[in-house]
């Protein structure tokens, strides 16, 4: 199938309500393309590099969401163009995106990646820890991020009642996070959370953004380095 046609059959499983963020890591700019022109314009890359060098070759009215772990001393390469980043997890982080984005007078959006799943190598805050942040006053006093929600990934197994109950765990977490900070904040909207393999189980539980690679792109081929 080609990728216009795997889009098609993803997007006919979504809700509205739900955003597509077609995830092209690794794939050529004629695969982008390919899905743009049947109307996507959300893309994830999980690499800096990556997402500049097709951001500089690509139509500008493409959202890149930059969804993989980020080291602040990238922040700045992307910081002028980038509509979204998934996954903020220390105040660290979260201080130099604000600082890049001052510079260019932008309020970036970003997400706190939660740790929701059973592996120990995945990246994530735990709840006590986004609070830490939350009630900062450095985190207070920064004028140029905006956080607009939760984002997580679930272990990787076919356990399907596992990924279902660490999908709702980031959702309560969402829910906890709304009441306690952003009550008066309905931009605080966004949980993302569902690749190709479980974002049906992740809309069931609550999901607004969904990251889908492989079932658009087909599966990712990695060049050794
Ligand atoms: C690669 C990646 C995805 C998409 O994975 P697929 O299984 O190809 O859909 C989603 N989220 C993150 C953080 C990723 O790195």
């Amino acid at each position: 199938m080609s990728i216009s046609e795997n889009l098609n059959k993803v997007r006919a499983t979504l809700p509205s309500s739900v955003k597509l963020i077609a995830v092209s890591k690794t794939k050529p700019n004629s695969a982008i393309l390919e899905a743009y022109n049947s109307g996507q314009r959300l893309f994830g890359e999980n690499k800096v590099q990556e997402l500049i060098e097709k951001y500089e070759s690509l139509p500008k009215d493409i959202e890149w969401h930059l969804i993989g772990h980020l080291q602040t001393n990238k922040v700045k390469y992307m910081a002028s163009f980038v509509a979204m980043i998934h996954a903020v997890d220390s105040l660290k982080l979260l201080a130099e995106i604000n600082k890049e984005a001052s510079k260019h007078n932008r309020i970036i959006n970003c997400l706190l990646q939660f740790h929701i799943a059973k592996e120990e190598t995945k990246f994530g805050l735990d709840f006590e820890s986004a609070c830490e942040i939350l009630d900062s006053s450095d985190f207070r006093d920064m004028k140029n991020v905006h956080i607009s929600g939760v984002m997580g990934m679930a272990t990787y197994t076919d356990n399907t009642e596992q990924v279902s109950s660490e999908f709702s765990s980031l959702r309560n977490i969402f829910t906890k996070l709304k009441s306690m900070y952003f009550a008066n904040d309905p931009t605080f909207s966004e949980i993302s959370m569902g690749m190709s393999d479980d974002y049906l189980i992740a809309i069931e539980q609550g999901a607004t953004m969904v990251r889908v690679g492989s079932s658009i792109f087909g599966e990712r081929v990695y060049q050794q380095y």
